[in-house]
């Protein structure tokens, strides 16, 4: 793609941000969306193109969490290199959203996307749906920061598409919820708006609801924002880029996050917990304040197990969640 002075303005580069950005343009800095994440380095968008970017030690030390590093959809404030070399990421502007997975295991939370302003949480209407996980997409959606919107698919698949949206309506409450075929382009005009402003949209759903379709739809017949770097970097070694930002011609943009698509990769733990509020409350009635409901006398929890009224599954599944933090 070519990269003019207007391109960071179509990724969301706005006066607000630019008055944000006044001290670091006292510094000599440039700013820049990044749009691609390899596993060394960056690819930056800037007023004067498209750059190689690496972090500086400095922020690399600073950042306590991987969560504080740059990622993809984050502006940052850059110095050129003298010579051929990458330029430096010296700071990363404060961000509006930011999707982070946090999954069970991982020690540190992880970036996936910054400054999403919209995501589009994609279902279909192909007997593969389902609202609880659609809830729960909402919740996720809800701890990031961004806007959520329902966009129903594949309404030509169903007969029942009216039924089908006064569930999800009455579920979603306030968030907007659209009904579209994204293989028959019905509905995708309705979706335009949300990138008004020069937006960022990202859309999340399960595996084969159509968020590949939709996001060529969506694209048109785009302006990939790092094609480019599918190939290979400036020191000439194959790199692949998982994360990145797609420029729309029509203004605004999309984020490509793979491990965000699917709720089962993006699995904060937080936000996902099975709900055990019964069990907590059977727990106030332990012997012991700090009982683990393993072996431990007079345990309310497994006495309940025992008359039937909690499923064995869930108490392990409850135990194995909550031993490493658990009170006393
Ligand atoms: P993704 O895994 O969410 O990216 O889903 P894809 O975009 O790859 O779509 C999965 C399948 O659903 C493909 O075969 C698409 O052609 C099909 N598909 C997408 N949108 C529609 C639609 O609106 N109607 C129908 N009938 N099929 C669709
Ligand atoms: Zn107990």
């Amino acid at each position: 793609m070519t990269v003019d002075a207007t391109t960071l303005e179509a990724l969301g580069w706005c006066e607000q941000r630019q008055k944000a950005f006044a001290t670091h343009a006292g510094d000599g800095l440039l700013p820049g969306r990044v749009v691609g994440e390899h596993r060394t380095h960056f690819r930056v968008v800037t007023q004067v193109g498209e750059l190689t970017a690496e972090m500086t030690g400095r922020l690399r030390k600073q950042a306590s969490e991987r969560s504080d590093l740059a990622g993809v959809g984050d502006y940052v404030a850059l110095r050129l290199s003298v010579g051929d070399g990458p330029a430096t990421i010296e700071a990363v502007l404060a961000r509006t959203s930011a999707m982070v997975r946090k999954a069970a295991g991982e020690q540190r939370p992880q970036l996936l996307a910054s400054n999403v302003d919209v995501v589009f949480i994609v279902t279909a209407l192909d007997g593969d749906f389902n609202l609880q996980r659609l809830e729960r997409y909402l919740a996720l959606v809800r701890d990031s920061g961004a806007a959520a919107v329902i966009v129903v698919n594949k309404i030509d698949l169903s007969k029942e598409v009216s039924a089908a949206m006064e569930q999800i309506a009455a579920m979603a409450g306030a968030v907007p919820v659209h009904a579209i075929s994204a293989r028959g382009a019905t509905g995708i005009a309705e979706l335009e708006p949300y990138f008004d402003g020069n937006r960022t949209v990202a859309l999340i759903g399960s595996s084969g609801v159509g968020k590949s379709t939709l996001t060529n739809k969506l694209l048109g017949h785009a302006a990939q924002a790092t094609q480019e770097v599918r190939g290979h970097d400036n020191r000439g070694r194959h790199t692949t880029t998982h994360r990145q930002l797609f420029l729309r011609t029509l203004g605004g943009s999309i984020m490509d996050t793979p491990g965000m698509r699917g709720l089962e990769l993006w699995n904060s733990q937080e936000s996902v917990a099975p709900n055990f509020d019964d069990i907590e409350e059977l727990a106030a009635g332990c012997k012991f304040g700090n009982c683990l409901h393993d072996s431990e006398p007079a345990c309310a929890v497994r006495a309940a197990v025992v008359r039937g009224e909690i499923e064995p599954e869930r108490l392990a599944s409850y135990i194995a969640l909550n031993r490493p933090h658990q009170r006393g």
